[in-house]
Protein backbone atom coordinates (compact mmCIF):
# COMPACT_ATOMS: atom_id res chain seq x y z
CA UNK A 1 0.00 0.00 0.00
CA UNK A 2 0.93 3.02 -0.98
CA UNK A 3 1.54 6.43 1.53
CA UNK A 4 -0.51 9.29 1.19
CA UNK A 5 0.24 12.72 1.71
CA UNK A 6 -1.67 14.26 4.84
CA UNK A 7 -1.10 17.96 5.91
CA UNK A 8 -2.03 18.27 10.16
CA UNK A 9 -2.88 21.37 11.65
CA UNK A 10 -5.49 22.75 14.81
CA UNK A 11 -8.80 23.50 13.55
CA UNK A 12 -9.30 26.56 15.35
CA UNK A 13 -5.60 28.20 14.76
CA UNK A 14 -5.70 26.97 10.95
CA UNK A 15 -2.52 25.55 9.10
CA UNK A 16 -0.89 29.08 9.10
CA UNK A 17 -0.29 28.82 12.45
CA UNK A 18 1.37 25.82 11.72
CA UNK A 19 1.35 22.25 9.84
CA UNK A 20 3.01 19.08 9.77
CA UNK A 21 3.45 16.79 6.70
CA UNK A 22 2.71 13.17 6.85
CA UNK A 23 2.96 10.23 4.67
CA UNK A 24 1.16 7.65 5.98
CA UNK A 25 -1.44 4.90 4.86
CA UNK A 26 -4.15 6.79 5.93
CA UNK A 27 -5.44 9.85 7.99
CA UNK A 28 -5.64 8.28 11.49
CA UNK A 29 -2.47 7.00 11.07
CA UNK A 30 -1.28 10.63 10.24
CA UNK A 31 -2.50 12.06 13.11
CA UNK A 32 -0.98 9.10 15.50
CA UNK A 33 2.26 10.39 14.32
CA UNK A 34 1.92 13.96 14.00
CA UNK A 35 -0.85 15.77 16.87
CA UNK A 36 1.77 15.91 19.52
CA UNK A 37 3.82 18.18 17.07
CA UNK A 38 0.61 20.02 16.49
CA UNK A 39 -0.33 20.30 19.99
CA UNK A 40 3.58 21.25 20.88
CA UNK A 41 2.88 24.68 18.84
CA UNK A 42 -0.58 25.62 19.54
CA UNK A 43 -1.49 23.76 22.89
CA UNK A 44 -4.76 21.68 20.70
CA UNK A 45 -5.79 18.41 21.70
CA UNK A 46 -5.72 15.24 19.63
CA UNK A 47 -9.63 15.94 18.87
CA UNK A 48 -8.96 19.62 17.12
CA UNK A 49 -6.23 17.95 15.03
CA UNK A 50 -7.25 17.42 11.04
CA UNK A 51 -5.58 15.91 8.56
CA UNK A 52 -5.94 16.78 5.40
CA UNK A 53 -5.75 14.09 2.44
CA UNK A 54 -3.55 16.16 -0.51
CA UNK A 55 -3.99 13.63 -3.39
CA UNK A 56 -2.98 15.83 -5.97
CA UNK A 57 -0.18 17.12 -4.67
CA UNK A 58 1.45 14.19 -2.89
CA UNK A 59 3.61 12.76 -6.15
CA UNK A 60 5.63 16.52 -6.07
CA UNK A 61 5.84 16.85 -2.18
CA UNK A 62 7.31 12.90 -2.06
CA UNK A 63 9.67 14.27 -4.80
CA UNK A 64 10.66 17.36 -3.00
CA UNK A 65 11.11 15.88 0.74
CA UNK A 66 12.53 13.20 -0.48
CA UNK A 67 10.09 10.49 0.32
CA UNK A 68 9.49 6.97 -1.29
CA UNK A 69 5.86 6.52 -1.13
CA UNK A 70 6.30 2.81 -0.60
CA UNK A 71 8.54 3.03 2.37
CA UNK A 72 7.57 3.59 5.93
CA UNK A 73 5.19 6.11 7.56
CA UNK A 74 6.88 8.98 8.86
CA UNK A 75 6.24 12.86 9.70
CA UNK A 76 8.18 15.95 7.70
CA UNK A 77 7.88 18.54 10.65
CA UNK A 78 9.31 21.41 8.73
CA UNK A 79 8.06 20.63 4.94
CA UNK A 80 10.45 22.87 2.47
CA UNK A 81 7.98 26.07 2.32
CA UNK A 82 8.15 29.13 0.13
CA UNK A 83 10.85 31.64 0.99
CA UNK A 84 8.74 34.71 1.02
CA UNK A 85 4.74 33.83 2.22
CA UNK A 86 6.30 30.58 4.06
CA UNK A 87 3.57 28.06 3.06
CA UNK A 88 4.02 25.28 1.57
CA UNK A 89 2.14 22.39 -0.12
CA UNK A 90 0.18 24.59 -3.06
CA UNK A 91 2.71 23.89 -5.48
CA UNK A 92 6.41 22.89 -6.54
CA UNK A 93 8.56 25.51 -5.21
CA UNK A 94 10.25 27.15 -8.03
CA UNK A 95 13.46 28.73 -8.38
CA UNK A 96 13.67 32.19 -8.91
CA UNK A 97 16.92 34.34 -8.44
CA UNK A 98 18.26 32.44 -4.98
CA UNK A 99 14.71 31.87 -3.48
CA UNK A 100 12.31 28.92 -3.54
CA UNK A 101 9.29 30.51 -4.28
CA UNK A 102 5.43 29.34 -4.50
CA UNK A 103 3.41 29.95 -7.29
CA UNK A 104 1.41 32.25 -6.11
CA UNK A 105 4.58 34.54 -5.39
CA UNK A 106 6.68 34.02 -8.83
CA UNK A 107 3.52 35.20 -10.45
CA UNK A 108 2.95 38.35 -8.29
CA UNK A 109 6.73 38.72 -9.62
CA UNK A 110 5.61 38.34 -13.30
CA UNK A 111 2.65 41.12 -12.62
CA UNK A 112 5.40 43.73 -11.11
CA UNK A 113 7.37 43.02 -14.60
CA UNK A 114 4.23 43.58 -16.68
CA UNK A 115 3.67 46.75 -14.80
CA UNK A 116 6.75 48.00 -15.73
ZN1 LIG B 1 4.83 32.10 -1.54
Amino acid sequence: MKLRAYMLFDCESGPCEGAVLVFAHSAMDAKRLGWRTIKEWTGTEYLNVVARHMPSEQGWLAAQEGVDLESEPRMIGSPQCCDRCELWGTAPLIQLSGESVCETCADEDDDAYLEE
